[in-house]
């Protein structure tokens, strides 16, 4: 069962990887530009996250934690709150450093070497939490370290960005073609065309624009 009823906790997961849902917990990314207006972010973006509580509810809401942990991470949070803030500032440090540097490979660009940094460094927090382990008759990776560790979502995150990043196709990673969103997804389609996050969402409000314009085109004449 759900405990959090957080936008964070409800949002869709269409990234087809962790590390880009993650990215994703913040909507209207393509319609704001640092550059051009960076007074407007906080009119134009639509941040998910806003307390360790919310990080709490999407790990749980993305499979990275069960229920019961994240019952007591938000127990050990309002008990450490100072702690669970920076945390939560991690969090978005990781989630923006990861960003930019999809975006980067996106648009041909070279990423930042600060922003492999942070990757980085969260990266071998994680790493001093894992074990290979037996699993049937094969072995894998799980994670160890106190239940009650505030960051143990960050690990799950940045493993599977770090993953992402040097074994996934990234010739496949896209930016929903909506007007507001800017969500990041693998193209796992047979014939590389997916267009948007979700069909029902950005899909169809461009089906909509694009109805909407044809009538008034079609009125001026
Ligand atoms: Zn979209």
């Amino acid at each position: 069962m759900k405990v959090f009823q957080s936008s964070a906790a409800q949002m869709r997961l269409v990234g087809g990887q962790l590390s880009l849902d993650f990215v994703n917990t913040v909507d209207g990314r393509s319609s704001y530009s640092p550059r051009k207006n960076p007074a407007a972010a906080s009119n134009v973006l639509r941040d998910k996250l806003r307390n360790y509580s919310d990080l709490v509810g999407w790990g749980q809401h993305a499979g990275i934690i069960t229920a019961l942990e994240a019952r007591s991470l938000i127990r050990e949070g309002k008990r450490k709150a100072a702690e669970a803030a920076k945390v939560f500032e991690r969090a978005i440090a990781l989630r923006e450093a990861l960003y930019r540097i999809f975006k980067a490979r996106l648009t041909d660009g070279t990423p930042r070497s600060v922003d492999l940094d942070t990757v980085n460094d969260e990266l071998q927090r994680a790493r001093s939490h894992k074990r290979l382990t037996r699993a049937g008759d094969g072995f894998t990776w799980e994670w160890i370290g106190p239940a009650t560790a505030l960051d143990r979502m960050l690990w799950s995150i940045a493993h599977s960005g770090a993953e992402y990043l040097t074994a996934g196709d990234l010739s496949r990673l896209r930016e929903c073609g909506g007007e507001e969103c800017g969500w990041l997804f693998e193209d796992t389609s047979k014939n590389r065309s997916r267009q948007w996050c979700h069909m029902q969402d950005c899909g169809n409000l461009e089906k909509v624009r694009r109805f909407r314009a044809r009538q008034r085109r079609g009125s001026n004449k």
